[in-house]
């Protein structure tokens, strides 16, 4: 038995099995061993020199086990594409599949890649799997722009594949974005791209490996990546990604061209959806916020609240948007966060989803100028999405501090009854994980207070059903019926 170490890479596949072929090293003798990744670690050995290593190893395997070596069969083009494609497939048996399916075909079994082979049927699947998840991969991997003072790179990326499609993923976004300088983490691995050349590692440490998955961690709850060690790790790998001392041979180290392919299908059909959603209801038409994505954020401090720093939403936000409402008012709305609407001029819920809120309180019989409308979280979280400023779901430690300002609210506008819209507002005002399908048609006591949940008006406006859109307002404008009856008539029309 030949035990193969390899680099799990199609290209250091292909070489070993291209030296087995020679030396006519049949699959069932031969063990592939996956070696568990290249150095990343900041000042040292940059990339791991994985092919060079690797075929040491197997030439001294393979000529060792069988002396008679021939010429290298010649193999298609087109069964490289696809075995190549299998190779993202994440499986233990992958090397050794891959090869008994080139053993057979170099030795005349061409039906080893028939869809009525079990191995043909099997790469068919294989390959299917990576393409969809492919195609996953790059319409919804977020990236998100750092502070643009703090240096390169300027954007972080993350996403945790079922597949090793980090190098596919990392060549298609060298080409969309461009000269931007961007660094893509996976729980295995991370690619570099200073805006000309693109470098992919592996963790080999368990500290590497933790700075993967802490990075992964904190950008996936939005947390912005600012001095903390996990971001000056990383950052020392970038650096040291394009300017250590080259490594002997620098493997997945090259250049791309700045211009991109066109979107890809999928892409283009979330676009569609989101615009679909965003046209499902109608409402007043507002030019679009002009909005660029290398202009610093706005910050104009006017106030304790315009210069909170309790958690990181402030960097990427124009300002904080504040309740607004009367100073004793027996009613509170609270939304989720600012949109961009908000976000741009500084009032809460004026944009579409506060125009349905209008509908809403019209059809409960409530005069908007009786309530206090406030947030549960007071800067806008987005990301971008073909370069379109989208929506995010505030992460609880964000909610969690800006509980402070809501804390505040509370307790100087003191209303004897808050509707909630949203499952984050109602965490806001109950401290508590919960389903908000369960709550609704209920009212919840705490802290002196009577709170009404419903869902946000923005549900409504993201559903493109028209059944259930209006299943959704009816639902609000019931709970802001019950609200009225619970404060009593001060907040009618
Ligand atoms: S979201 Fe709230 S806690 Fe975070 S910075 Fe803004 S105001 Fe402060």
């Amino acid at each position: 038995m030949n035990r193969i170490p390899i680099e799990p890479f199609f290209a250091a596949w292909r070489r070993e099995a291209r030296a087995l072929l020679r030396q006519q090293i049949e699959p069932t003798q031969i063990e592939w061993v996956e070696l568990e990744g290249d150095r990343l670690d900041a000042g040292q050995e940059t990339l791991r020199p994985a092919a060079v290593g690797a075929a040491d190893v197997t030439a001294t395997a393979a000529t060792s086990a069988t002396p008679a070596a021939t010429a290298p069969p010649a193999i298609p083009r087109e069964l490289l594409v696809r075995l190549k494609a299998a190779a993202c497939y994440r499986a233990p048996d992958r090397w050794a599949f891959l090869y008994r399916i080139l053993w057979r075909w170099t030795h005349g079994e061409r039906q080893a890649i028939a869809l009525d082979d079990p191995d043909g049927a099997q790469l068919a699947q294989r390959i299917e799997s990576v393409d969809h998840e492919s195609e996953d991969l790059v319409a919804l991997t977020l990236f998100r722009r750092r502070d643009p003072s703090m240096g390169p790179p300027e954007f972080v990326g993350w996403y945790e594949p079922h597949h090793d499609l980090l190098e596919r993923a990392a060549a298609y976004f060298g080409k969309r974005m461009g000269d931007s300088t961007w660094m893509l983490a996976t729980p295995q691995g991370a690619a570099f791209w200073n805006g000309m050349l693109l470098r992919i590692g592996r963790p080999a440490t368990e500290d590497s490996t933790h700075a993967l998955h802490a990075l992964a961690a904190s950008a996936m709850t939005g947390e912005a990546i600012t001095s903390e060690p996990t971001e000056a790790l990383w950052l020392a790998y970038y650096a040291s990604a394009f300017n250590a001392e080259p490594a002997p041979v620098p493997l997945r180290y090259w250049r791309m061209p700045a211009a991109g392919p066109p979107l890809p299908a999928r892409l283009a059909r979330e676009r569609s959806r989101l615009g679909a959603q965003r046209a499902a209801v109608t409402v007043p038409e507002r030019p679009p916020v002009e909005y660029s994505a290398v202009t610093p954020p706005l910050r104009e401090p006017t106030g304790p609240l315009a210069t909170c720093r309790r958690c990181a939403l402030w960097r990427n936000a124009k300002q904080a948007v504040a309740g607004a409402g009367p100073d004793r008012a027996a009613l509170m709305v609270v939304g989720e966060q600012p949109g961009e609407d908000e976000n741009q001029h500084g009032e809460p819920l004026t944009g579409p989803a506060g125009q349905l809120l209008d509908t809403v309180l019209a059809r409960a019989g409530l005069e908007r100028s009786a309530l206090y409308l406030t947030y549960a979280v007071k800067h806008y979280k987005w990301e971008t999405l073909d370069q379109q400023r989208i929506h995010r779901t505030p992460a609880p430690r964000e909610v969690e501090a800006c509980q402070y300002w809501l804390e505040r609210e509370l307790a100087q506008v003191a209303p004897r009854v808050v509707v909630t819209l949203g499952a984050t507002a109602l965490k806001a005002l109950t401290g508590a994980h919960v389903n908000l399908s369960e709550y609704l048609g209920q009212t919840i006591a705490r802290d002196g207070r009577l709170i009404v949940p419903t869902w946000h008006p923005s549900y409504a406006l993201r559903t493109a059903d028209t059944r259930l859109r209006e299943d959704i307002v009816a639902t609000i404008v019931s709970a802001f019926r019950r609200a009225v009856e619970l404060t009593g008539p001060e907040t009618r029309r």
